[in-house]
């Protein structure tokens, strides 16, 4: 693992209609790594929302931006965000610019290599009557009331050597709701 990668910003500015204005190198090198160069042509001018998956995470999105173009500050708040071979923890910030435009910017906090998980690469072949829900801040899978780490649920369900693997929506777990409204300043209740 190299030092650029421990110290990759990814950085991208969106309008006051949330479109995407511009991004950084750090961005351009993050989509390589994550097998998602197709999509960087298509990236500018394009609505913040078409990238973010999942309902409950683009409602969190939209209380973050809300907060700091209304009280013109900065909001920090840590999350994960993997490829099938690395654990990544980042952290995400939010900076307010002036005419409605904000400055969205992750940080590398943490990598750990790891055997590829194929539960995370959008190649592997899906079963379409199985589905599980991910956790879209830190990565971990809704395992009846629990939530576990990816690997700890595909060695639990016997799944750690199947071709097949169910598909991948995404949520939010209790414990990363009751952060980002910490970081709303909003005390992990009003959902
Ligand atoms: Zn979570």
């Amino acid at each position: 693992m190299s030092n650029d990668a421990q110290e990759l910003v990814v950085e991208y500015i969106i309008d006051e209609h949330d479109r995407i204005l511009s991004f950084n190198d750090g961005f351009r090198v993050f989509a390589q790594e994550n097998d998602a160069c197709s999509l960087l042509p298509k990236v500018l001018g394009s609505e913040l929302w078409d990238h973010i998956a999942g309902l409950e995470v683009r409602e969190m999105y939209r209380l973050l931006l809300n907060q700091v173009r209304l009280t013109g500050r900065s909001i920090r708040v840590p999350y994960r965000c993997d490829a099938p071979w690395m654990l990544r923890d980042l952290e995400l910030e939010l900076e307010p610019l002036p005419g409605g435009l904000v400055r969205i910017r992750s940080r590398t906090r943490r990598l750990e290599l790891r055997q590829a998980l194929a539960l995370l690469d959008p190649r592997t072949e899906r079963d379409p009557t199985r589905m599980l829900l991910v956790c879209s801040w830190c990565k971990r899978i809704q395992d009846g009331s629990a939530w576990v780490e990816p690997d700890a649920y595909l060695q639990t369900h016997r799944l750690l050597t199947a071709k097949v693997l169910p598909q991948i929506s995404h949520g939010m777990c209790g414990d990363c709701r009751t952060r980002v409204f910490a970081a709303l300043n909003l005390g992990g209740t009003g959902v």
